[in-house]
């Protein structure tokens, strides 16, 4: 098998072979293919529990994929798994206005510092997409800003510059908007600008060169460029920008949202965006999504001017996941423990990595952080700088701790998430792993 110190991974490696001659390229989204990592197909998870998943194979993982970030209470979590279980028994969708849908939103108005208006979808992308509506919608102006290497959905409109090759990505200071993937009409892209992320100064140029902007959208910690994390100030700075030239800031929380704290990244750093889109941690595991803001903003959808659908929009069944999980994640003792769990780990991780001598930085927060390995073991501000990281010491790492049953995204540039049932003896194993692969790095 590819994972020597396990029972071997056989079963996958047989069912992604089948895959192949009836799902397009044996996967449902282009990410899982990055999945295989240094391996030439991905893991079959087909069981899990708490921070546990197993595969088809039987190996088991202490998970810090967590369905990269969604299932923050653990797999197969009793309090999502009883009250599903009567969602299930009453009818999960209606296509009508619901309970839960409202009660939902009353606790995401009283979580989110920038929520006074709610609206909800079913995955980031499509939050995301509604979001830049409103915005757009709100402003009447159509172009966007967004940041070099930040990841908003696969949408036409947001697809742009996430992943630029070095050929492809022009001048540091103005870059191309580059569509990541044919199918992106020209017209699309030419409503995005594109700037570095942690530069006042390529923001500025930008703002003044394009002074009828509909919004600047960011990541405030950038979960898919490896926890780059903003300059002291930065937020502040597009805070204030945004404010003197009435351009909407929205704010993805997508990754931060209330897995960083109840309030997320806008509590965390103390900056409030016009608008925030959620998903990953807000239902638990189950599909849905949301875009929240404020009201004069939100105002041209409440009253029917802007258009949103969606036939499955907070349906009962996933509102209601939303709802236990929020329920449990608005106790800063849950979140806290996410964040003590992540950061005992960073620690070993720096801890070892200093022992061996091996330059890596461990940058994020406890809720979700990630290990990237620059030159001089300082860390990333900025797209272009993880360009520039050892990404085969990353997949070394990453495959020594698989085979020592740890689980974390196969992606350099994405990042561990950290569930809040890791158990004291699974911290303790991952700790270990972690200290045993820097051993034989
Ligand atoms: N925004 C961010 C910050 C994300 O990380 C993601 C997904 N990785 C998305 C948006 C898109 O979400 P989804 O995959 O649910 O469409």
């Amino acid at each position: 098998g590819v994972f020597p110190a396990l029972g071997g991974t056989e079963g996958s490696r047989s069912w992604f072979e089948r895959a192949q001659a009836s799902l397009a390229g044996g996967i449902s989204s282009s990410a899982r293919l990055t999945s295989t990592g240094p391996h030439p197909y991905p893991l079959y998870m087909t069981s899990g529990s708490g921070a546990r998943v197993r595969d088809v194979d039987g190996n088991e993982y202490i998970d810090y994929l967590v369905s990269y970030g969604s299932a923050v209470l653990g797999h197969a979590s009793p309090l999502l798994t009883d009250a599903l279980t009567d969602v299930l028994r009453t009818g999960t969708m209606f296509g009508t206005c619901n309970v839960p849908e409202v009660e939902l939103a009353e606790l995401i108005c009283r979580m989110v510092p920038c929520a006074e208006l709610v609206r909800f979808a079913n995955s980031g992308s499509e939050a995301v997409q509604g979001a830049v509506r409103a915005a757009r919608g709100y402003t009447g102006r159509s172009t966007i800003l967004k940041f070099e290497g930040h990841y908003h959905g696969w949408s036409d409109t947001l697809a742009v510059s996430n992943r630029p090759t070095t050929a492809e990505a022009g001048p540091y200071g103005a870059p191309h908007a580059v569509p990541h993937s044919p199918g992106i009409p020209p017209g699309v892209v030419d409503d995005v600008v594109v700037r570095p992320w942690n530069d006042p100064a390529a923001l500025r140029s930008a703002l003044d060169a394009h002074p009828g902007l509909a919004a600047v959208i960011c990541e405030p910690i950038v979960a898919n460029n490896a926890c780059t994390m903003p300059d002291t100030g930065f937020l502040d700075l597009l805070r204030q920008e945004c404010t003197a030239r009435g351009i909407v800031l929205i704010f993805d929380e997508v990754c931060t949202g209330f897995r960083t704290g109840p309030g997320g990244a806008q509590t965390l750093f103390g900056v409030i965006p016009d608008l925030a889109v959620y998903s990953k941690a807000l239902g638990g595991g189950l599909p849905i999504a949301a875009f929240a803001g404020r009201r004069e903003v939100m105002e041209p959808l409440a009253s029917g001017r802007v258009k949103h659908g969606g036939t499955y929009n907070a349906s009962p069944l996933c509102a209601t996941a939303a709802l236990v999980t929020l329920r449990a994640l608005n106790d800063p003792a849950v979140t806290g423990r996410i964040d003590e769990t992540g950061r005992r780990i960073m620690e070993t991780v720096r801890r070892a990595a200093h022992d061996r001598g091996v330059p890596c930085a461990v940058q994020g927060v406890g809720a979700m952080f990630q290990v990237v390995f620059t030159p001089d073991g300082s860390p990333t501000r900025q797209y272009r700088d993880l360009l520039t990281a050892d990404g085969g010491r990353y997949d070394a790492f990453r495959h020594e701790l698989l085979k020592r049953g740890v689980h974390t995204n196969a992606y350099a540039m994405a990042c561990w998430f950290v569930p809040a049932v890791v158990s004291d003896a699974d911290l303790d194993a991952t700790c270990r792993a972690v200290e045993d692969a820097f051993a034989v790095l």
